[in-house]
């Protein structure tokens, strides 16, 4: 009996109630599931998605980054049966690894985000604190905290488990739970990523439900706290941006849609370089990869008038190559499209195309004898856009399969003009080797792109290629793209999470910020803090130092003992001349030098080591005569990812003897973790 594809909804699994549509293989037309969402009450899992939020934000960032990382393991050790399923939706081995272990890949990559770049808290600020007064009494920051809503995504069929994944990454690392509706066509796919999910028991309640089938009434019952995040179609993505409660209560809607993506070949990389030999390589791959079902796919080759005919030759003859086969053959083949009703969605559009395009390799309605006929086999097929000056609908029509048109330009200027004519894409490649060309096409093409690649021979042995988004980068782009961002390391986070800026005097801020903030009470420390261990350490505490005075015979033996002998510190006249020195000067190097000597207290301790300096800035000069004192302050301290030591940041002032500030910085340390203490998460919190 054919599987019915079940939902999972308020921790438990749901089985359709009826309405069921069945779901063909792409590769033999046979049915392999069926799916329905008939039955869920769309407000009680929205309802139960918010009540189950509190749980998940009462979670700091580095446990949910720990429970992803969990995750990432658990799915990496189960992933063959996604692998197995996913032959029917036409994937070849090659394209299951993009959509599987690309899926665990962005997992591992935001677990390792979390851990890294978001403290062990549940709020985070962003950016730097602004002095709002004269006196500094009155300060201001950005606090991001997470929406206590639920996240709502929507995702295409090419990718159901990496579509999945990705969005789901960031949503619970900020700290809300998500409903995640895949597309029909491969939610045999997805429902299987999410079995092994639910029985790994690695979530908490509530941080995942599952939609398998039509949304119904989902979008009705949702708030100004919640979060669509949707990949698929231009048109799908206008209705559920006009809907009117996500547009009445100005839901968040994040949106990667369809993009008419370019390659552009510049006037430098004709026949004979590598740039040209990696342009053709990076079209045919984008052209066959998930038999061009890609997003990021390359649709249009911008290329050089002069050279079109070379272009197309080359083409041809590697797109010949191209075998077309059953992806679970193990063969090094390009799989079938999703459907047989993606294949005729594919060719009305070649269809479309060909009134300004003609084909000039590949038969889009080519019968593959030995194949299924009921597999939605097609060739990759090239067009040639006849008047590129007056074409609109190259730049218009997404053919989403193996489908590339060549269009000619005849000016750099004329190329930029054609690429923006997509309105906005997700990508661009840059294939040139000529700096002047790339820069000009940089400058013109990026406000219309989420991503560029500049691609040429020194680059091109490590580079992810045309159509890889990658956890770190941006995923999105303007206008026709869908204006979203996807990923983008903690821009992605961001989306589901609230900025707020937060105006108090330092000392209140500081408290919320757990961070000392200039202004906030900085008490002198005793014992000396180098002396506490990381569990007693806190922040404000402050070591005042005395001074010391810095003479010209330092600033000599200071020259020759490290052979910096720069003229401001050795040549009296020149120095004069210099724009910044009032005479010969102390070395900045010698100042935080003879500073750590001041605030240092020596004797082994629990201090373990200075692991280095952030934003150092030498602020005055510092002359001959002049006496330097230092006021070292905790500012935040940072369990790190050994048990046995923690960072610690300090600020660091340093004073001359008119109390002005010569130079500031943040000093690093690690400092030893008492055995006990070692279970606990972070003791300030
Ligand atoms: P689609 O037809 O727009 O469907 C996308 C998703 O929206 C599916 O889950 C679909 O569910 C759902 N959906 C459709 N109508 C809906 C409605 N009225 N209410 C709620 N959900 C609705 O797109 P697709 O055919 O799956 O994907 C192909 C398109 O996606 C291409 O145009 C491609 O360019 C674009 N795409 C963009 C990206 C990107 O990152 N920018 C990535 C992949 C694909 P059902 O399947 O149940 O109808």
């Amino acid at each position: 009996m054919t599987k019915v594809l079940k939902s999972f909804a308020r921790g438990r699994w749901f089985i359709p109630s009826g309405g069921l549509i069945d779901i063909p293989s792409a590769v033999d037309g046979k049915v392999v599931a069926r799916a329905s969402s008939l039955g869920l009450e769309f407000a009680a899992l929205t309802r139960y998605a918010r009540e189950r939020g509190a749980a998940i934000r009462g979670m700091t960032f580095h446990e949910r980054a720990a429970l992803l990382k969990r995750l990432a393991n658990h799915l990496s050790a189960h992933k063959d049966a996604l692998y197995a399923l996913s032959g029917e939706t036409g994937a070849t081995q090659h394209d299951s690894l993009i959509d599987v272990d690309g899926g665990i890949g962005t997992l591992f990559a935001y677990a390792s985000r979390g851990r890294r770049e978001l403290p062990d808290e549940k709020v985070v600020f962003e950016g730097v604190v602004e002095s709002l007064s004269k006196t500094g009494s009155f300060v201001g920051a950005h606090m991001m905290s997470p929406l206590h809503g639920v996240a709502v995504h929507v995702n295409a069929f090419n990718f159901p488990c990496w579509g999945m994944l990705e969005k789901f990454a960031p949503a619970f690392l900020a700290g809300m739970p998500v409903i995640t509706k895949p597309a029909t066509a491969t939610a045999y796919v997805a429902e299987a990523l999410v079995e092994i999910i639910v029985d790994s028991g690695i979530l908490p309640e509530g941080a995942l439900q599952f939609v398998c089938g039509s949304t119904g009434d989902l979008l009705d019952h949702l708030t100004g706290q919640d979060v669509v995040a949707f990949t698929g179609s231009l048109e799908t993505s206008e209705k559920l941006r006009n809907h009117p409660t996500v547009s009445r209560k100005a839901v968040r809607f994040v949106a990667e849609r369809d993009s008419l993506n370019a390659a552009i070949l510049g006037p430098d990389a004709g026949p004979g370089t590598p740039e040209f030999d990696l342009f053709v390589k990076e079209v045919v791959r984008e052209m066959t990869v998930k038999a061009g079902q890609k997003c990021t796919a390359i649709r249009r080759l911008v290329v050089p008038s002069s050279i079109e005919g070379d272009v197309i030759e080359v083409l041809r003859s590697r797109l010949a190559k191209i075998k077309t086969g059953d992806p679970r053959s193990g063969e090094r083949v390009m799989g079938p499209l999703a459907s047989l009703d993606q294949r005729r969605e594919v060719r009305a559009q070649i269809q479309r195309l060909r009134d300004e395009a003609d084909i000039v390799a590949g038969d889009p309605g080519k019968a593959f004898e030995s194949l299924d006929p009921a597999g939605a086999y097609m060739e990759p097929v090239l067009l040639r856009c006849r008047n590129p000056k007056s074409a609109v609908l190259v730049h218009e029509v997404e053919a989403f399969g193996p489908v590339a048109t060549v269009i000619g330009y005849d000016s750099i200027a004329d190329a930029v003009t054609l690429v923006e004519k997509g309105e906005g894409s997700l990508v661009a490649s840059i294939h040139s080797y000529d700096t002047a060309c790339v820069q000009e096409l940089v400058s013109a093409l990026a406000p219309y792109h989420g991503r560029l690649l500049l691609l040429d021979r020194d680059d091109a042995a490590e580079s992810t290629g045309h159509g890889s988004p990658l956890p770190m980068l941006v995923h999105g782009g303007p206008g026709r793209a869908g204006g979203g961002e996807e990923l983008g390391g903690l821009r992605g986070v961001f989306h589901y999470m609230q900025r707020t800026a937060i105006q108090a005097s330092p000392e209140r801020l500081s408290g919320l910020m757990r961070t000392w903030i200039k202004g906030a009470p900085a008490p002198v420390s005793i014992p000396h803090p180098f002396r506490l261990d990381f569990a007693e350490i806190a922040t404000g505490q402050t070591v005042e130092t005395e001074s010391r005075e810095i003479t010209l015979a330092d600033i000599e033996h200071f020259a020759e003992f490290t052979g910096d002998k720069f003229y401001a510190h050795m040549d009296e006249a020149a120095a004069k001349a210099n724009p910044f020195f009032p005479g010969r000067v102390a070395h900045g190097y010698l100042v935080i030098s003879f500073a750590a000597g001041l605030f240092v207290d020596p004797a082994p301790g629990p201090l373990l080591a200075n692991s280095g300096l952030d934003t150092l800035r030498f602020l005055k000069p510092v002359s001959p005569g002049d006496s330097i004192r230092v006021r070292l302050t905790v500012k935040s301290k940072r369990p790190s990812r050994s048990p046995e030591y923690g960072e610690v940041r300090w600020d660091a002032e340093v004073f001359n003897q008119h109390g002005e500030t010569v130079a500031r910085y943040d000093l690093l340390t690690m400092s030893a973790r008492p055995a006990p203490a070692r279970k606990q998460t972070n003791p300030a919190k």
